[in-house]
């Protein structure tokens, strides 16, 4: 019997029966290691980035660093990003030796074009938007910026798996990482995914996660084991078949959710800037004119009423002192991000909830505003 949720959680994972059937199948084999269940979910990727080439890879994070080290960034050389992210984004950049520069957010708390393009100079090698919560970073007006000053793009999609600007899919701007992380909308437990059609890019980025190997000992340069597993590719093989439908649950539970919410006092709720296709990893809110203890409030009244939120993310990833004293890490002022970071609150949109739920997380958010 499967228990009783006392609580609405944030995240549902939805694996399914035809997973079961895959992942079994892939123990019957023997072959547990990368193999051809890892090849499926790559060409399933590309399918959906529309990209020539997807490598799977063991986090979002590898993707990222991996990303970043394909581009063969010396040290000097700036990464422009947003601050208000998660911290594997910030990492993969002091990993790869390149200097981290931030811009601050715009339209869907991504990061905003304009000031990406104030902080750009002759050492601004490349810029890493993220598509936050699932909302596509504006990539059409990114790709300006980029392209004026011959920068390259890597897109932080962790969040973003079949989100779109027009009918381009996020992946496709520049060198494209997702997450498979358990929490996000396709999942493997860990695992990760680059899309791209540069072939260059790609064959780097397969000799890296594997060692620099070409053929089995044939070693071209220096790398890493981040491999996936067939187990792993098997348990995401059919969420992609299905990522269509689950998207649309999402999209259909934020629609409800903004109905139930929208004209609320202190409340704003997301925005799907015009044309970007906005996959709701999260559902979020922006508590106006509120600070983050007035936050914590709403949290735990909304915790009393049974319903388990996010704040993604507390602070900038750039304040933590680890960061702020790192000799990569450029503090650029960004008051946008900041504001945003006390602001914020998620509420569960994931596919699995019912009708019932999604109207007692409006009723219950507008009385912890309320009280
Ligand atoms: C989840 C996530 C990552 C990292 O992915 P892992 O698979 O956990 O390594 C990177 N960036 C963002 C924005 C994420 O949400």
């Amino acid at each position: 019997m499967e228990a009783k949720h006392d609580v609405i959680p944030i995240s549902a994972v939805d694996v399914g029966v035809e997973a079961r059937r895959l992942v079994d199948a892939v123990l019957r084999s023997g072959h547990l290691a990368q193999g051809p269940k890892v090849e499926e979910l790559e060409a399933l990727f590309a399918e959906a980035a529309g990209t020539d080439h997807a490598v799977a890879v063991s986090s979002g994070t590898a993707a990222l660093f991996l990303a970043l080290e394909a581009l063969d960034l010396e040290p000097g050389d700036e990464v422009i990003t947003s601050p208000f992210t998660f911290v594997a984004t910030l990492n993969a950049i002091l990993a790869s030796g390149a200097t981290a520069r931030f811009a601050d957010i715009g339209e869907g708390f991504t990061i905003d074009p304009d000031s990406v393009a104030a902080i750009c100079n002759e050492r601004t090698k490349a810029i890493l938007p993220i598509h936050l919560y699932g909302c596509p970073a504006d990539m059409g007006r990114l790709e300006a910026v980029a392209s004026e000053r011959g920068l390259r793009i890597v897109e932080d999609a962790a969040q973003a798996v079949g989100a779109a600007v027009g009918t381009r899919p996020v992946g496709s701007y520049g060198v494209g990482c997702f997450s498979l992380y358990a929490t996000k909308n396709v999942s493997t437990g860990e695992g990760g995914m680059v899309t791209t059609s540069d072939p260059d890019v790609a064959e780097r980025i397969r000799l890296l996660r594997n060692q620099g190997m070409r053929a089995r000992y044939d070693y071209a340069m220096t790398g890493f084991n981040f491999r996936l597993t067939d187990v792993q590719a098997a348990i995401g093989i059919p969420q992609m078949r299905r990522l269509a439908e689950s998207t649309s649950r999402r999209r259909d539970n934020a629609r409800r959710l903004t109905h139930a919410l929208q004209g609320t006092p202190g409340l704003t709720v997301p925005s799907e800037p015009e044309g970007r296709f906005h996959v709701y990893h999260q559902y979020t809110v922006r508590l106006d004119g509120s600070t983050a203890e007035k936050r914590l409030r709403v949290v735990d009244r909304l915790r009393k009423a049974g319903i388990d939120t996010g704040i993604y993310y507390p602070r900038l990833v750039n304040g933590y002192e680890c960061f702020a004293a790192h000799e990569l890490v450029v503090m650029d002022p960004t008051p946008r991000a900041a504001l945003a970071a006390d602001q914020v609150l998620s509420l569960p949109v994931h596919p699995k909830l019912a009708e019932a739920d999604l109207e007692h997380i409006a009723g219950a958010l507008q009385n912890a505003l309320d009280a």
